[in-house]
């Protein structure tokens, strides 16, 4: 069909669009654009899963035994145990999973799509039948349309023909209706994405009805993403539960051979075993991840592969675009070179109020009209709106075409106006490798007119004319110099250059090639344009470089507008250099890897040295963080240890090849991401520390008194009752613990390393092992206090007690008594422990108590659990325990302090370096 069919057909117009009412009685008709998702996990099934674990297999065997002997209240509180613990499983895996479909309902992307008249940027999903939508290099198609207009426009289509090489696409109806999808060049389709050019389409079909959609049940997509640290905690936690389960079976050998009754020995062993097994591990790890990721997107980062969450703290050289990133992308034309002569223009941001004086004179008549040719020329080659929104002045489109028209609006120049006399015929769009673009425009003659715009080092070569002191004529050697010259010098102040050129053509070239259009042109002059670097980023620069992080600029602007702002924003060291693109061409890869370290900017670089220079740093064993916006970066983002696109200016493209996308556009949020990324991997380090330093405290306390042949200090009911009160909640509120603030003035941690290394594994032995001496010793204590009138000193009963406990000698005392007081010591030294977590090296006074309120709530929820479960009648028959008096509950805490102290005195030296 033709455009005009299509348009009745659909009851639209390409113009204006559909109205606002259409649309949304449209959408209400056709429903959403989206493909039907496959559905979630039900949560009934995720409840179930909790108990389909060999643990808890064996813990439900231990219930039938105990029951078929009729120990009726250990069966069933072994029962409540394991409902309860599946619950806290439950609930931290359905937030984990929750936390997940939010981050990815984040991502949804927008469409440029007109409506009543105007261009919105709507949310794809929203788009309906007949709407029109504008599509750009680097955008994704969110329907199937069939072209209006098409400017060059390719599209890659292999996500849904297989066919990898860009397809070009026309308007013009194709006479045959059976044509394969592949063949049909005048529409396009949902799923794939605009690699060149612009155009816009009318949508025919919406979601599941698009072809994309037929096939939708196809491609459902991959399984869930795991980080690498998951799954080493997969593979380690697999390990772990062997090791568990050997020392468990020795405890049981030794009850055995101690004579204690099977049913004791196997439930103690049980129950150790589910005690030592950090189960809840992996939901505090995604929960932590997820956390994390869900706080920074207040910080302007949107994570989009969650394994980046770790590299990003390993990262060691950070690349960054220039405009928009490092500076505001908020351009003023400040100088204007026109006629031989430089112009300053006054003026802020994008009002059109400002005066136009050569040395602080204004402007001569010949003057000013030669101001208004480059001027005029830069705003028909424009495809930018300048608005008064209430009373500030906005751009929507380019910056830097904004800035053109703003100035251009000073001297009384508006687009809408030269539009009248020049009407649009056709257009090169902008692309980042020409540096250039173009505009056609009908005149009131018969030849049309090229404006072109671009880089102005690029824009010079092509040209042989030039219009100056009121005469058009060759361009010499010598005016050649003069631009040049004027360019360096302008671009030296930090200022953005752009030339601009025009010609007329012959009508006949309507729709032509760059090749003819770009060349042969007529020299019109420069446009300088200001624009600040963003206030935040020396800081953050600066942050980089004391956290061992380099900082490289990767632009495609003047060598000399690099280095300005470069030496601006502390990118220039003593010894890096700045090169630009014609200079990365001479230089081969393996030189260019050796290199890569003394270089701090690249400037007028093209998207292949993007990726030169990503391929280069990881080459030396740096994990590299790139930035990118165009379609052409995509290559370069894809290959980066984090590819980070703009949430601004970034095309659909770029952002789905990256791994995270920055929604302000500014650098400093990529440190501050970095510095997320580092603060997560380290909480989740203290939950891990925490977990496992407690489950050795608690497999030593009994494998201890098992060799010691001292009677069991702990109950299997009150070994899980520890699982419960202790593992969930602390684990949990250190698992998002604040970032310790020095965090980012250590070096980066190594890709490879091990999240326990050799030191922390020792450390969590040497604290178990501390855990486990508080509450062998408090329970021995009790007992020995009991039998003797004369408690005497800590040392002869020492000597004389514990000693011969290793020949088999019995002790008897009161043993609910000090058993009640070994299981509180276990429960609250392990609290103790989970404030020791929150910092390898500083004090607790020191970081602040306050500071991780979660965990004071949860060491509050913990300790009133057990103070609750001792006092109450009821559950004190069920975990066997006595109340206890202010006294026992002062060695209570005398004991479990043990670990805090010892704890706090080691940190005291380390900071002493002693
Ligand atoms: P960065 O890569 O740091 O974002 P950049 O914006 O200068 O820098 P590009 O967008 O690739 O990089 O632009 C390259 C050059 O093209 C610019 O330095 C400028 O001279 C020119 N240019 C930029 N925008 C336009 C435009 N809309 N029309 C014509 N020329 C432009």
């Amino acid at each position: 069909m033709r455009v005009d069919e299509i348009s009745q057909n659909l009851d639209t117009n390409i113009d204006t669009g559909l109205s606002h009412a259409t649309a949304e009685d449209r959408l209400r008709k056709y429903g959403y654009n989206q493909l039907e998702e496959k559905e979630g996990i039900s949560p009934f099934v995720l409840f179930l899963g909790q108990f389909n674990d060999f643990i808890v297999w064996i813990l439900l065997a231990a219930v039938v035994i105990s029951g078929v002997l009729g120990e009726w209240i250990d069966a069933l509180a072994i029962v409540s145990i394991v409902v309860i613990n599946a619950v806290i499983g439950f609930t931290q895996e359905y937030r984990a999973e929750k936390s997940l479909e939010a981050l990815q309902k984040m991502a949804t992307p927008f469409s440029k799509v007109m409506r009543n008249g105007e261009m919105h940027s709507i949310s794809s999903r929203n788009i309906v039948p007949g709407d029109v939508v504008l599509l750009e290099a680097g955008d994704y198609i969110p329907a199937d349309g069939r072209l209006c207009s098409s400017f060059g426009l390719s599209t890659q289509e292999s996500s849904l023909t297989g066919e990898s090489t860009p397809i070009e696409k026309f308007t013009e109806p194709l006479p045959n209706p059976s044509l394969s999808l592949g063949d049909r060049e005048n529409m396009v389709f949902m799923g794939t994405s605009v690699t060149s050019g612009k155009g816009t389409c009318i949508i025919v079909t919406t979601g599941m009805q698009t072809e994309l959609g037929k096939i939708a049940g196809l491609i459902q997509e991959a399984g869930k993403e795991v980080t690498p640290l998951q799954h080493k905690l997969e593979v380690f936690g697999k390990k772990l539960v062997y090791l568990c389960l050997g020392i468990v079976a020795i405890v049981f050998l030794l009850e055995l051979w101690r004579k204690d009754p099977l049913l004791e020995a196997f439930l103690v062993s049980v129950s150790l075993a589910v005690a030592a097994i950090p189960e809840g591990l992996p939901a505090i790890v995604t929960i932590a991840l997820a956390l994390g990721v869900q706080r920074m997107v207040k910080r302007h980062v949107l994570i989009r592969k969650l394994p980046s969450v770790e590299t990003l703290g390993c990262t060691t050289v950070i690349c960054s675009d220039k405009t928009g990133t490092l500076t505001q992308n908020e351009m003023t034309v400040k100088k204007i070179f026109a006629n031989s002569k430089t112009v300053d223009v006054s003026g802020t941001g994008y009002a059109p109020v400002g005066d136009f004086t050569i040395n602080g004179t204004p402007l001569s008549e010949t003057d000013e009209r030669f101001v208004k040719l480059v001027l005029g020329i830069g705003i028909l080659c424009n495809n930018a709106h300048l608005k008064k929104d209430h009373s500030a002045w906005t751009v929507l489109g380019d910056p830097t075409e904004g800035a053109i028209l703003s100035a251009a609006a000073k001297v009384g120049l508006w687009k809408e106006d030269l539009q009248k006399t020049f009407p649009f015929a056709s257009e090169i769009p902008f692309d980042s490798n020409r540096k250039k673009m173009s505009i056609v425009t009908k005149t009131p003659h018969t030849s049309l007119l090229v404006c072109v715009k671009g880089a102005a080092d690029v824009i010079v070569k092509d040209c042989v004319k030039i219009y100056t002191n009121g005469e058009l004529r060759d361009l010499s050697e010598d005016d050649v110099n003069v631009i040049v010259n004027k360019n360096n010098e302008m671009a030296g102040d930090a200022l953005r250059v752009l030339g601009i050129a025009f010609k007329p053509i012959d009508p006949e070239a309507i729709n032509p090639a760059p090749g003819i259009v770009e060349k042969d042109l007529i020299f019109a002059g420069l446009l300088a344009l200001i624009d600040p670097p963003r206030p935040e980023v020396k800081d953050a620069v600066n942050t980089c470089h004391k956290a061992g992080i380099t900082t490289v600029m990767i632009t495609g602007d003047h060598k000399n507008t690099a280095r300005a702002i470069g030496e601006e924003l502390g990118f220039l060291g003593n010894e890096v250099k700045v090169i630009d693109g014609m200079e990365l061409d001479t230089i081969p890869d393996e030189i260019l890897e050796k290199l890569v370290s003394q270089v701090a900017i690249y400037a007028r670089v093209s998207a292949e040295h993007k990726l030169r220079i990503v391929k280069a740093w990881k080459k030396q064993g740096a994990i590299v963080a790139m930035t990118g916006d165009g379609v052409n970066d995509a290559p370069a983002v894809k290959e980066a240890n984090i590819g980070i696109s703009m949430g601004i200016t970034g095309t659909d493209v770029t952002k789905e090849a990256s791994d995270m996308v920055i929604t302000d556009d500014n650098f400093a949020s990529i440190v501050a991401a970095v510095k997320e990324g580092r603060g997560i991997y380290d909480n989740i380090k203290k939950s891990i520390h925490y977990l496992l330093s407690c489950n050795t405290g608690e497999i030593l306390t009994m494998l201890f008194a098992s060799i010691c042949n001292l009677p069991l200090p702990l109950f299997p009911i009150q070994i899980l009752w520890i699982n419960i009160a202790t593992d969930g909640l602390p684990a949990l509120a250190l698992g998002v613990d604040t970032i310790d603030p020095d965090i980012m003035k250590k070096s980066a941690r190594r890709s490879t390393e091990n999240i326990i290394d050799k030191s922390l594994g020792a450390l969590i032995i040497f604290q178990g092992f501390l855990i486990a001496v508080s509450t062998l010793f408090a329970y021995l204590y009790i007992f020995y206090d009991t039998r003797n009138e004369n408690p005497g000193h800590l040392y002869s009963w020492f000597l004389h007690e514990l000693i011969p406990c290793f020949s088999g000698a019995r002790l008897f005392g009161d043993l609910e008594r000090a058993r009640t007081v070994a299981f509180s010591v276990m429960v609250v030294s392990q609290l103790f422990q989970s404030f020791n977590c929150r910092n390898a090296n500083r004090s607790l006074f020191e970081i602040g108590v306050f500071t991780n309120t979660k965990l004071l709530l949860a060491a509050g929820i913990s300790l009133a659990m057990q103070v609750a479960i001792i006092y109450i009648p009821y559950t004190r028959h069920i975990f066997k325990v006595v109340p206890l008096g202010l006294q026992d509950w002062i060695i209570v805490f005398g004991f479990s302090s043990l670990i805090f102290v010892v704890m706090e005195i080691i940190k005291w030296y380390k900071r002493k370096g002693v």
